[in-house]
C-alpha cells in the first residue's frame, strides 16, 4: 500500500510517498513558504504532481494536538476535523496548520482515506497521576488542563524498534526514550505504552530545548508579569522562541554552534549544554523509579542520532542502575536508513543504552495503512460478547499455598468457573494492607507458577496500596501485600495487582472477529442505564478459552450492569499501535 505521509507546518509542507510493505520512500520534499502567497491548495497539487506516478491508496496527516478526545489514529470526517480545531487552543501553532492542510488535501485527492495520526495519542493511556497537574481539579477538568504529551509518533517508533534489536517481545521491556531534536521530550513506556513523557499540555514542559525552557516555575512568569513588561504574547516568546539553548546561551537554537563557542571557552554556551544534559539525566533517574526499573535507554532525534558527546554526557555515570557507556561504541555510531539502531554500551550492561534513527514519516504510513485495511476487512460489524465481573481474588503457587495452608493440604473445589479447568475454592484469605484489611478473599484454582492477587481500585484505597494495572500473569515488579490464611501469614514482595479488562477467546472467535492475540479493542456497553465505552481491552486468545470479557467491580458498577450483560466490539488495534474505528449501530 502506498502512502502519501504530510506534515502540514505554519509555513511548510513536508511530504513523503511511502510503500508500506517495505518501508520504501517514494518520493519526498519539503515546500516553502506555503500560506503566504503559496496556498496550501496551491501547495497539495504541487505534491500532486510530484507524487503522480505513483497510485495513493490513503492519505497520513501528522496532527500534533489530539486533546483528550484522540486516542488513536483516526479516519478523517468534517467531525473529526472539527475536533482537531477545538484542539487548537492547546496548540495555536500547528493544529491550524495541520487542518489547513487536511482541508486542501481533502479537496486534491477526494478519492481517498485521510487519516489524522497525533503526536499525542501515544500517551493517551497515561495514568491519571502522570497527567493530572495538581491545581483545582474543577478548573483542570472544566479547562481541559492536563498534561498531554507530544512526540508520540517518535516515541512509539523507537520502542519498537528497541524491541526488535533487542529480539524481546515490547510489552515485557520498560524502556525510557529521549527524543532530543530541536524540541525535546523524555517518554517511559512500559510494556509498550506511555506511562509518562516530559512534555505537559503543551510542548514548552520538560527538558531544555532549542529555543524552550521545559520544566520553569509557574511562579517566574506571574512575578515578569507582575513587572509590567511583558504581555501573554510577549512571554510566549520568551519562554518558547528566545529560551532553552538559544537563551541561556546566546548564541544559538543549534546545538553544533552552542558546541563550538562551549568548545571555544564561552561560559554561556557551556552552561546551555550543562542545564541540557541535566534536565535529561534527571528525567531518566525520574522515570527509573517510576517504572521500578529499566531495560533500554534509548536516544533519538537530530541530537541523540547525531552528537556522540551529548550521548556520552547524558549517559555516563549510570552503572548504579546497571547501564555500562560504553565510550568507543558510542563515539563510532554512525547511523543511516540501513543502519539505524546501534547499541552505545558495553555487552555487559543490564541496561541497555540505544542510540536510534526515528523515522515518524514511516510510522504515520504505516498506523495509516493498517486502518485502512482494517476498514477493508469488514471487521467492523457490532459483536456481541458476554461479560462477567470478577469480584477481588487470589492465585497462589504451591510454595504459598503450603505455607499459609499446610504441607499435605490440597485445594477444594467449590464451584466451576465459566473458564474450562478454572475454579473457585471453598479456601479464602485475608488481605492485609498498611490501612485497612479484607477478609475472607476466595482463592481460584489451580494452584498457578506465580501468586496474583486482583483487586480493584477501590480495594487498593481501602487497603492503602498502590497497585498497577497488569494484564493477568505480568506480577514483576507488582505491588506487595501480606496474605493471612490458618497458619498464620506470608508476606509478598510482589504479586499484587489491579487486572486489566481482558476477552478471553478461542481462536475460532479470534478468526470470527479477525483479531488476534494481544489487540487492544474497544467493547461498548449499551442498552443499560449508563452507556459507556471501555478502552484498551486486552484480548486473549487461547484454545481453552471460552468467549468471555472480564472487568472487575468497580468497572461494572461504572456501567451499572449486572452478571449476564452482554458488550460489542467496536473497534481492533493494528501493527502493535491502535487505530480508533467507530463502528456503525
Ligand atoms: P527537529 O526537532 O526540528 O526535527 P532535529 O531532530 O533535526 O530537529 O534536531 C535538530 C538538532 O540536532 C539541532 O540542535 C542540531 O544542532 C542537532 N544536530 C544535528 N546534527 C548534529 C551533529 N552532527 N552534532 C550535534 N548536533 C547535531
Amino acid at each position: 500500500m502506498q502512502i502519501l505521509v504530510i506534515n502540514c507546518g505554519s509555513s511548510s509542507v513536508k511530504y513523503q510517498v511511502i510503500e508500506v510493505s517495505d518501508g520504501k520512500v517514494l518520493v519526498s520534499g519539503t515546500l516553502e513558504n506555503v500560506g503566504g502567497n503559496v496556498t496550501y491548495e496551491n501547495a497539495l497539487g504541487r505534491v500532486l504532481e510530484e507524487a503522480s506516478e505513483y497510485k495513493i491508496d490513503a492519505v497520513g496527516h501528522r496532527v500534533v494536538h489530539g486533546g483528550a478526545y484522540f486516542t488513536h489514529a483516526t479516519l478523517i470526517d468534517d467531525d473529526v476535523i472539527n475536533r482537531i480545531e477545538a484542539c487548537a487552543r492547546f496548540a495555536p501553532l500547528h493544529n491550524p496548520a495541520n487542518v489547513a492542510g487536511i482541508k486542501a488535501s481533502r479537496l486534491v485527492l477526494s478519492n481517498v482515506p485521510h487519516v489524522a495520526v497525533f503526536d499525542t495519542a501515544f500517551h493517551s493511556r497515561m495514568p491519571e497521576h502522570a497527567y493530572t497537574y495538581a491545581i483545582d481539579s474543577d478548573i483542570s477538568e472544566r479547562e481541559g488542563i492536563r498534561r498531554y504529551g507530544f512526540h508520540g509518533t517518535s516515541h512509539a517508533y523507537v520502542a519498537q524498534q528497541a524491541a526488535e534489536f533487542l529480539e524481546r517481545p515490547l510489552d515485557e521491556l520498560r524502556l525510557i526514550s529521549l527524543h532530543l531534536g530541536n524540541g525535546a521530550s523524555a517518554c517511559a513506556i512500559e510494556f509498550g505504552h506511555s506511562v509518562d513523557t516530559s512534555m505537559g499540555m503543551t510542548p514548552l514542559e520538560g527538558l531544555v530545548m532549542g529555543t524552550r525552557c521545559g520544566d520553569i516555575d509557574a511562579g517566574v512568569v506571574m512575578s515578569l508579569l507582575r513587572t509590567g513588561e511583558y504581555d501573554v504574547d510577549g512571554l510566549d516568546r520568551l519562554l518558547n522562541k528566545e529560551a532553552g539553548l538559544k537563551g541561556v546561551s546566546g548564541i544559538s537554537h543549534d546545538l553544533r554552534e552552542v558546541e563550538e563557542a562551549a568548545a571555544a571557552g564561552n561560559e554561556r554556551a557551556r552552561l546551555a549544554i550543562q542545564l541540557f544534559v541535566y534536565r535529561a539525566r534527571k528525567y531518566i533517574g525520574a522515570y527509573a523509579a517510576a517504572m521500578g526499573g529499566v531495560d533500554a535507554v534509548i536516544l533519538t532525534g537530530g541530537i541523540g542520532e547525531n552528537s556522540p558527546s551529548m550521548r556520552q554526557r547524558i549517559l555516563q555515570r549510570f552503572d548504579f542502575i546497571g547501564l555500562k557507556l560504553d565510550e568507543q561504541r558510542n563515539s563510532d555510531i554512525r547511523l543511516s536508513t540501513n543502519s539505524h539502531v546501534a547499541l552505545a554500551c558495553r555487552d555487559i550492561s543490564k541496561v541497555k543504552a540505544l542510540v536510534i534513527k526515528t523515522n515518524e514519516e514511516l510510522m504515520i504510513a504505516r498506523q495509516t495503512s493498517g486502518l485502512v485495511r482494517q476498514i477493508n476487512g469488514q471487521h467492523l460489524q457490532a459483536k456481541s460478547i458476554p461479560i462477567a465481573v470478577s469480584g477481588r481474588h487470589i492465585h497462589l503457587n504451591e510454595e504459598t499455598f503450603r505455607k499459609l495452608f499446610g504441607a499435605d493440604a490440597t485445594l477444594t473445589h467449590y464451584k466451576d468457573l465459566s473458564q474450562p479447568g478454572q475454579y473457585a475454592c471453598v479456601e479464602k484469605l485475608n488481605l492485609i494492607g498498611p490501612r485497612n484489611r479484607i477478609d475472607n478473599v476466595r482463592i481460584l484454582g489451580p494452584l498457578r507458577s506465580n501468586n496474583q492477587i486482583e483487586i480493584s481500585r477501590t480495594d487498593e484505597f481501602f487497603l492503602g496500596i498502590d497497585a498497577p494495572v497488569r494484564d493477568s500473569g505480568r506480577t514483576e515488579g507488582s505491588a506487595p501485600i501480606t496474605l493471612e490464611g490458618p497458619l498464620g501469614s506470608v508476606s509478598l514482595n510482589e504479586g499484587l495487582i489491579c487486572a486489566r479488562r481482558h476477552i478471553h477467546m478461542h481462536p475460532d472467535d479470534a478468526e470470527r472477529f479477525g483479531l488476534q492475540d494481544k489487540d487492544e479493542v474497544e467493547v461498548a456497553i449499551t442498552g443499560g442505564p449508563r452507556d459507556l465505552i471501555f478502552g484498551d481491552v486486552l484480548v486473549r486468545v487461547h484454545p481453552q478459552f471460552r468467549l468471555e470479557m472480564h472487568i472487575d467491580t468497580d468497572e461494572a458498577n461504572a456501567a451499572e450492569m449486572d452478571q449476564g450483560s452482554d458488550g460489542s466490539l467496536i473497534y481492533t488495534g493494528i501493527e502493535g499501535m491502535s487505530a480508533r474505528i467507530r463502528a456503525k449501530g
